[in-house]
């Protein structure tokens, strides 16, 4: 029998594979695939789904809600304006009211709450509401994983909400009871790590050496009844080392325009006079930013229907960041510059030929669909 094994590495990008000896073992044949705008939550749904932004309507942790939506989960966070800052800006009660949030709103997928101000919440929403490797589809998008089960394949997905420890653990014992014929499993360590410690690449080393002992040990439970197993990784990015960050508060304040930062972009929302009046404020400011207007954000695969990501943003110059941002502070590592930035490119790798038509995340839901054609 054919098994597949896919293993989605966060941050697998082709410059971190080349620093890991037994991650290049592992899976000889690779290529280096052009990356999506934002970040992971929506890499990851078109890796999943094949689908860009534009269609599957994954991107950033937050959006800005809809005209007219009937409501968001983040309602029921109301109250928290109450809350002394003092109180509700401390990492714990973050994590713990994200928690409960979750666990009120029935919200299966990736929920945190960063540094949002309370204040921010009536307008913005989260899109990633469900399990991304349980889901039929995501946003009207299947994922191959969904399409595996339809046909009646034996699917095994990692449980990603466990920490890598436990979730590598359950995905053994799990392969080892039944070994499934298309398994898909993830790591997220390595991105962690990257924020953590920029480009150093004995960290990198140091964590896909076990992700390639790890991928490995299921291999070998894959093929314990003589099956052949065809394995293959996946990352969503790579990383660039910051060498420059940039506060933007003061800047956005007095411009007074709707906005939200992540590390690496500001998206706003506005008319044009207004925007156009930011544009020039931040050229004065000298800001290492490239202003991306609808037609960009378009060409990107960037829904502006409704504009849930914004009217237009400003990207920074791949190894910059924004500090403090509405997701974090300062970190070494950061990705999320554009698809076209090196640090966007994502690694593709297999024990076997790749098809040389995969050559952007967006083929590789494709791909991997092919090699499951005549499973039943
Ligand atoms: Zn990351």
């Amino acid at each position: 029998m054919d098994r597949l094994l896919v293993v989605f590495v966060d941050a697998l990008g082709p410059m971190q594979r080349e620093v890991s000896g037994s991650l290049r073992a592992l899976a000889p044949h690779a290529t280096s695939l052009r990356g999506v705008a934002g970040f992971s939550s929506g890499a990851l749904a078109t890796v999943l789904t094949g689908a860009s932004s534009a269609e599957h309507g994954r991107l950033c942790l937050f959006s800005a809600r809809a005209k007219g939506a009937p409501r968001s989960p983040l309602d029921a966070l109301a109250w928290m304006r109450w809350l002394p800052s003092a109180v509700h800006e401390r990492g714990p009660v973050r994590r713990r009211i994200a928690r409960w949030l979750a666990e009120r709103e029935g919200l299966t997928g990736y929920v945190a709450l960063h540094r949002v101000a309370p204040q921010m919440f009536s307008w913005l929403d989260i899109p990633e509401r469900d399990d991304l490797f349980e889901a039929e589809s995501v946003g009207g998008a299947r994922t191959f994983l969904s399409d595996a089960r339809a046909k009646g394949v034996d699917v095994y997905a990692a449980r990603w909400a466990l920490d890598e420890e436990s979730r590598w653990k359950s995905a053994f014992t799990a392969l080892r009871e039944r070994p499934a014929r298309l398994s898909f499993l993830y790591s997220s360590d390595l991105d962690g790590a990257l924020h953590r410690d920029g480009a150093d690449p004995r960290s990198a080393e140091r964590v896909l050496d076990r992700v390639a002992e790890r991928v490995h040990r299921a291999r070998s439970l894959l093929e314990r009844d003589g099956s052949r197993v065809r394995t293959v990784l996946v990352g969503d990015h790579g990383m660039a080392e910051i060498h420059g960050a940039i506060d933007p508060r003061a800047l956005l304040e007095r411009e007074g325009v709707r906005h939200f930062v992540d590390s690496t972009m500001v998206r706003m929302w506005g008319d044009r006079a207004r925007l156009e009046r930011v544009r020039a404020a931040v050229e004065r400011a000298r800001w290492p930013v490239s202003y991306v207007d609808r037609a960009g954000l378009e060409a990107w695969s960037v829904g502006v229907d409704g504009s849930p990501w914004g009217d237009a943003w400003l990207v920074l110059n791949e190894g910059h960041l924004f500090a403090p941002s509405h997701v974090g502070g300062l970190v070494r590592g950061m990705h999320g510059y554009g698809p076209d930035a090196p640090s966007s490119r994502a690694s593709l790798s297999s024990d076997g030929e790749l098809d040389p038509t995969v050559t952007e995340l967006g083929s590789v839901a494709g791909w991997v669909r092919s090699m499951m054609e005549g499973w039943s």
